[in-house]
Parts: structure tokens; sequence; C-alpha cells
């Protein structure tokens, strides 16, 4: 593909996706006066997640490289799920994730309009009013290889139809029954084309309009002249879409009064494994409280992956490499997961902390001494420099770092085997003690003092290393482990199950005896750690100021992979 010169050399690096490729062809032959202007639409029923953030990068992506707007415009089209909650949570989100948008737009801005629009369509003969019931006009629609059938309203004068429409608007009537629909051909091959609805009655109070309406349009009816009465001049969304095409530039034609049109172009929707996308499947989740809330850090909704610790980083460079094209597929959630490690691979600073601790004592160590110990904080950045650990008798280390008959490629602590204690010293494992029920208590060791890390080379060969804090310097946590919400491969096939029945009832374990070295005693929400040798940790909101709560964001390795 070719490369563009107006583009900064990074990004000219990367070939251009097919919308880009479509974005500057139309600016080399001048289309729309050498304007760009998209939008992002979504419906305000729910929280945004990462299939919208997919969206987003690419409708917010298109303004920032050629220099164009995108503006933000609610759908709100139907008052019975909308809710002014999720618009503020779907402006957070896109600020999070780092854009911008040029204005703030809600479909029912356009309501009047809209309604001008329709009773314009009635005047030219190409909408009438409907009384016949949702069942009767889906039979008369015909199948894809047969005409579908007139209805017997269709030839219904202009005049009756202008006072129906308002009669449908007037609380009067009682909903569905009657409809206004575009007339333009039951035989059509398109079946969106075959006098499609375009106004239906709603007596829920709108979160914007308030009461002021009763019919409202139908998204179809909407969209596209939301997207002309704006000026957008690429209106991106997901492959479904495709089908609607021929219907918005019918509408489109119908109103235009310029050369000027909007164009929809239509890129495969994210779907990932293990996840389930639908806004309205989320809630159920939320409503049956199988989670939290929306932000519960395992739902893929971008408030929840943040509050698992999830970088707008890495989910931006996530959705870079997924692509956009024009075939549906599946993204393995691995890909995900590798996108944060490497994102907090980068950034975290390495610390301990001991999930399932036992106290190793150190018999040969004075019993008050505390030396401090050097550790790099990231050996991926020097800029985030050292600090010292205090090593004492009495430490803490992961209980499975211990084993009395260990198998012999264990090379951690075992009777009679030696392992370094990391950034600190070489310790030769002696034994352990246990209690009346033969559970190991306590591990014992001895360090040699002519191993002390950085210290010149002793020639010893010992292939384990464990990590430990200092029983006295380190602090008591919550560590909450997720793992992924639902045990089938694609939940979202799965409709007609109870979501009961697909969760994995192991995707959130809290360990409530969890040690942490004491230097994080101060840590935020929010902020995330590598916890060596375990993965990825950030501090909840849930933390007080006298117990820290960590989410394990992602384990330092896939542990998935291991089990196929
Ligand atoms: P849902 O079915 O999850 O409620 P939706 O398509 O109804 O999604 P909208 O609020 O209408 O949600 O979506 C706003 C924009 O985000 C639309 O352009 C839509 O195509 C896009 N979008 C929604 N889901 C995905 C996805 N999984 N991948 C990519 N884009 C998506
Ligand atoms: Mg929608």
């Amino acid at each position: 593909m070719n490369k563009v010169e107006n583009s900064n050399t990074e990004e000219n690096k990367k070939s251009l996706n097919f919308i880009e490729a479509i974005v500057e062809k139309d600016l080399k032959e001048g289309k729309n006066d050498g304007r760009v202007q998209t939008r992002f639409p979504p419906e305000p029923n729910g929280y945004l997640h990462i299939g919208h953030a997919k969206a987003i990068c690419i409708d917010f992506g298109i303004a920032e490289r050629y220099n164009g707007v995108c503006n933000l415009r609610f759908d709100d089209t139907n008052p019975i799920k909308e809710d002014a909650e999720y618009v503020e949570a779907i402006k957070d989100n896109i600020h999070w994730l780092g854009f911008e948008w040029g204005e703030i737009f809600h479909a029912s801005d356009y309501f009047q309009q809209l309604w001008d629009f329709a009773v314009k369509l009635i005047k030219e003969g190409k909408a009438y009013i409907d009384e016949q019931s949702a069942e009767e006009i889906a039979k008369q629609k015909g199948t894809t290889t047969k005409s579908g059938t007139n209805s017997p309203y269709r030839d219904r004068p202009i005049e009756e139809n202008l006072a129906l429409f308002e009669k449908m608007n007037s609380g009067d009537l009682p909903e569905g029954s009657m409809v206004l629909r575009a007339k333009i051909d039951m035989a059509a091959a398109n079946m969106h084309l075959r006098d499609p609805l375009i106004y239906r009655i709603i007596h829920t109070p709108h979160h914007m309009t308030g009461t002021t309406w009763k019919a409202y349009p139908m998204y179809d009816f909407a969209h596209g002249q939301c997207d002309y009465f704006e000026g957008v001049t690429h209106s991106i969304c997901t492959l479904e879409f495709d089908v609607h095409r021929p219907l918005y530039d019918w509408f489109i034609d119908q109103l235009a009064d310029s050369d000027y049109r909007p164009h929809q172009y239509e890129f495969n929707r994210l779907n990932l494994t293990y996840t389930m996308m639908s806004k309205r499947r989320l809630l159920e989740l939320v409503e049956k409280k199988l989670v939290s809330g929306w932000d519960d850090p395992r739902m893929p909704t971008l408030a929840g992956l943040k509050r698992r610790g999830y970088t707008p980083a890495s989910i931006r460079n996530f959705i870079d490499r997924i692509g956009y094209t024009k075939y549906d597929g599946m993204i393995d959630l691995a890909l995900l997961e590798h996108s944060i490690r490497e994102d907090l691979n980068a950034k975290t600073a390495r610390v301990s902390g001991v999930l399932d601790p036992i106290k190793l004592i150190i018999t040969n160590y004075p019993e008050d001494k505390t030396e401090k110990m050097v550790t790099v904080n990231n050996p991926e950045d020097d800029t985030m420099g050292i600090r010292e650990i205090s090593f004492t008798k009495e430490l803490y280390i992961e209980r499975d770092d211990f084993m009395e008959d260990a198998p012999k490629k264990y090379f951690r602590l075992t009777p009679g085997n030696e392992t370094r204690l990391k950034s600190a010293y070489i310790v030769k494992c002696t034994g352990c003690k246990k209690d009346e029920k033969g559970n190991v208590v306590e591990v014992y060791a001895e360090y040699d003092p002519l191993t002390k890390s950085g210290m010149p080379d002793s020639g010893r060969k010992v292939k384990g290393t464990i990590h430990w804090i200092s029983v006295h310097h380190s602090i008591n946590t919550e560590v909450r482990l997720y793992d992924r919400l639902f045990t089938v491969e694609d939940p979202a096939n799965a409709k007609d199950k109870d979501l009961k029945e697909l969760i994995n009832p192991d995707s959130l374990k809290v360990l409530n005896n969890c040690k942490v070295e004491e230097c994080l005693k101060d840590a935020q929400p929010g902020d995330s750690f590598q916890f060596q040798r375990i993965g990825y940790f950030n501090v909840d909101i849930d933390s007080t100021p006298d117990k820290l709560v960590f989410n394990r964001t992602v384990p330092l390795r896939d542990s998935w992979a291991k089990k196929k």
C-alpha cells in the first residue's frame, strides 16, 4: 500500500489500513473540500467495552491523523434503555484512552429536523402510516428469494398520513398502534429497502428531551441524517451495517440539497475469546449481580479494564496490532494480555509480594541484625533507579518455594539444596517444622555470608532464585486473583444459555493474608507493580488506609497456554 506524503515519518513506516487508504484517496481527489470529519456514536445504554475501543481508535485516530475532527454523538433514539449515568462514563472512558472530541451532539438534538424530514417524505408520497401489528408487518416482509407484499395502508392519502403522524406524537395512541414507514420497494433485493420502519411510538420519557416527543425515529432513520446534519465525511461503523448502507444512501439522497454526501464504511468488529461484548448481556451480568458492577475487574468494559490495571497504551497497542479488515474473526484473549504485560514490563517497579506466605528462618543469621540490600527497581528502565530492602533473620517466602520431598528438577528450597534469595544471599535449606496435622509451618535455612549479592562471584552454581520479604518489614494485604470470566471460548454464541452456567467459578479468588514490602504502604489506587516471579498487580479502589487491596492485572506468563 502507498505511503503518505503528509503524515509523520513514524507512522509512515506502517502500511495504511483500508480506511486510511480511502481517506487518503478522497483527500487526494479533493473530495469534501479536503475536510475529514468522523464521529463516534455510542448508544448511552451501557458502559463502553473493549470492542468500542476499536471503534474509538479508528474514529478519533482518523480525525487526528488527517487534521480533521471527530465529534462525540450520543445515539439516543431509544429512551427506554438510555441513562445519563452512561453518558458520563462514556466521556470518561474516551478521555482515559487519550482522545478528545470536537463537539458533543445527541441524536435527540435533531429530533425536530428528523421530524421535519419525515414530514417531507410523507408530503412527497415517500412515507406512510401503517396500522398493522409488528407481526403482520414482519409476515409481509418476504424472504431473500421472495418479494414482500404491500401493506394495505401503503397508498393512504398524504393528508391522512400527515394527520396520523401528528397523532402518533400526541401521546393519545398506545405504543405499537401504528408506525411510520418509508415507501421504497417491497420487492427490493435488499430487505432493508422493503418499506423500513422509520418512526415508532414510545411513552417512556427521554433522558434529554423529557416528554416532548412520543414518536421516536428508528436508528436507521436517525443515523445517516445526523451524519448529514453535522457534516460527517467518513461514517465508520462495524460490518453488520454493510447491508444497511443502501438505505443510508437512500435517505441521504432524499435529504441532500447539494453534492455533499456522508459515506459509510464498515470494518470488522472485535470479538475476543472468553469474552462477551454485548452491552445487553453485560447489563444482565450487573443486574443479576454475577459481577460486582460495570467496573468489576473481570468485565471487558473499559471501566473494568482500567480498574484491573490495564493502561490506555496497552489497549491502543492491542487495537493497533489486530488492525482493521473487512472480514469477521475471533481474537485470542492472550493477545490482549500480551499487550498489557509488554507495557507494564517497561513501566513498573519490581517488588516482592508473597501471596501464600510461610516463614523462612535463617538460623545462623544474628537475631537483631538488619541489612540493607540494594535492588534495581526496573531492569528495563535505568531511570527508575535502585532502592534498599531490609534483610533479617525472619523472612516470608511463598509456600510452594519449599518442598520437603522434591523431585530432581526442583531447584528451590528442599532439605540439602542451595537456593539464592534474590538480591541477598545463597541459603542452604536445613529442614522445616510441622504442626500436629503435618502442615509445614516454618522452613529453616543457613546463609553463607560470602555469597551476598553484588560480591565477587564465589563460583558457586545455584539454579534457583526465590523472592522473600523480611517479616518485620512487610505489610499485610488482600490480593484478588482474576481469571477469565467465562469457561466457554465463545460465550456470545451461547445466547440461549443462562449466564450463570457460563461463568468461570474460579474467575475471582480472594487471598487475605498476603505480604508485600513495606515500601508499598503509601501506594495509591491505580498504582501498578510487578510482584516479581508472579505477575502485575495494581492497587484497587477498595483499599483503605489500614489495608491495601491489590488486583492481579495479569500473571507474568500465560498460564492457560500450558494447560492446552
Ligand atoms: P453492543 O451490541 O455491545 O451494545 P453496539 O454496537 O450496540 O454494541 P453502540 O453504542 O451502538 O454499541 O456502538 C458505538 C460504536 O461502537 C458503533 O460504531 C459500533 O459499531 C462500535 N462497536 C460496538 N461494538 C464493537 C465491537 N465489538 N468492535 C468494534 N466496534 C464496535
Ligand atoms: Mg447499537
